[in-house]
């Protein structure tokens, strides 16, 4: 017997008949002698129908009732999923976050999980009952209902999880899972078996959209096992898990693509201490985030400035750096929003070098230009042109032979 959390997202709940499915898929677990505890969302398209209310309502809606309000979609599914547990003639019950309680921090919009008792849920597991929480929301210290940020519900899920010490936490969505890249630009995208917290978070942050990255950093900090998978068939999907050693050695286990970033360049800057910082402090202070950051070599007693933000933030930005270029004494600002930042991930290349190489070769084989680069430990991101996106994703998964079964041969060892 497992106690199992499990999270459905909005397609997956969007209709009374699909909470109904979703209630019998978890009656077939309970039957088994699970405890089941389940995590839901909004019904898809929910919380936006909500945030569209409060923007008619107020210009800038306040927070506090803005997370009264958004919270609801929560409560209606739950609510509705213990209704379909009792109809099928099983004990259930919904809990919100202030039920549970779910203890956050009081940044209404985007709170923090501060702790989880996990007492009540327990009692309710103990009396036989099917228990399900309302997703994305929890309440401060004073009582007051917050949410968590959009995408919210996989962080409570994960985080119930290792509250409760869950044996695992299963994420149902609309997809089987975890791809090699984006099956609807590559055919041939391969859905994953096995991946490691890393390189998932490199995943969920360089945009693929399967799980909240919170919810990863999270399950990694408390060691949690995910199983992502699909709501609409019985197919194994992908486990997020600690790294083993069939992972190292793999060299690239996914590709990914942004097309979110701009770039901006300022021209012929003074080469000298504190030009960076006057470039960079105004930006911080605006709140805008700065990716990649590249200075070229000194050319004189000048030299080049270019560095991504993202696309929302580019006029922003332009504002900030056109308003020093004076002050600094550049000599000129060129910018591009039409670039893309394509990116190869493993945990195999912490122990092999030539990832890069390899990458800059793949991609002027078929005439793209690479012009930007960063590294981490388990990751290579090149900037290009964004009309050359697919071909590039396409070109780097053929190459890195991402469409195989890519299990280690002994040679590889
Ligand atoms: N309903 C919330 C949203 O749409 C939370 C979630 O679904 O994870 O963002
Ligand atoms: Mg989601």
């Amino acid at each position: 017997m497992a106690l199992i959390v499990q999270k459905f997202g909005g397609t997956s709940v969007g209709s009374v008949e699909k909470i109904k499915a979703v209630a019998e898929r978890v009656i077939t677990q309970y039957q088994k002698g699970h405890k089941m505890v389940i995590v839901l969302s909004a019904m898809s398209g929910e919380t936006d129908r909500l945030t569209g209310l409060a923007n008619a309502m107020q210009k800038r809606p306040d927070t506090r009732e803005m997370d009264a309000l958004l919270s609801t979609g929560e409560q209606v599914t739950v609510a509705l999923f213990a209704m379909a547990c009792m109809e099928a003639g099983y004990k259930a019950v919904s809990l919100l976050g202030d039920q549970v309680s779910i203890h956050t921090d009081n940044v209404h919009t985007k709170a923090r999980i501060k702790n989880i008792d996990s007492d009540v849920i327990h009692n309710h597991l103990n009396e036989g009952k099917i228990v399900t929480i309302a997703g994305f929301q929890g309440v401060d210290d004073d009582g007051n209902i917050t949410t968590l940020g959009r995408g919210g519900s996989d962080t409570t899920a994960v985080a119930l999880a290792a509250a409760l010490q869950a044996d695992m936490c299963e994420i149902f969505t609309d997809v089987e899972g975890v791809y090699t890249t984006d099956p609807n630009i590559c055919d041939k995208a391969r859905k994953i078996d096995r991946i490691s917290y890393d390189e998932m978070l490199e995943l969920a942050s360089l945009g693929a959209k399967v799980l909240d990255i919170r919810s990863v950093g999270l399950a990694k900090r408390y060691n949690v096992p995910v199983h992502v998978r699909s709501t609409f068939t019985e197919n194994i999907g992908t486990w997020v898990v600690e790294e083993d050693k069939i992972m190292e050695s793999i060299l690239v286990s996914g590709i990914t693509y942004n097309k979110n970033e701009a770039r901006i360049t300022i021209k012929k800057v003074p080469d000298q201490p504190g030009t960076a910082a006057k470039i960079f402090l105004p930006i911080s202070d605006a709140n805008i985030l700065v990716d990649m950051i590249i200075q070229n070599t000194r050319d004189g007693h000048m030299t080049d400035m270019t560095f991504t933000v993202m696309r929302s933030d580019y006029d922003r930005t332009l504002e900030i750096v056109e308003k020093l270029a004076a002050e600094i004494g550049a000599d000129s600002i060129t910018g591009d929003k039409h670039i893309a930042k394509v990116s190869v991930v493993g945990v195999g290349m912490r122990n092999h070098s030539g990832i890069a190489s390899t990458m800059f070769h793949i991609l002027s084989k078929e005439g793209i230009n690479v012009e930007m680069v960063s590294t981490s430990e388990i990751k290579v991101s090149c900037i290009i042109d964004e009309k050359y996106t697919e071909l590039a994703v396409r070109a780097l998964h053929d190459a890195f032979a991402l469409d195989r079964d890519n299990l280690p041969s002994e040679e590889n060892n």
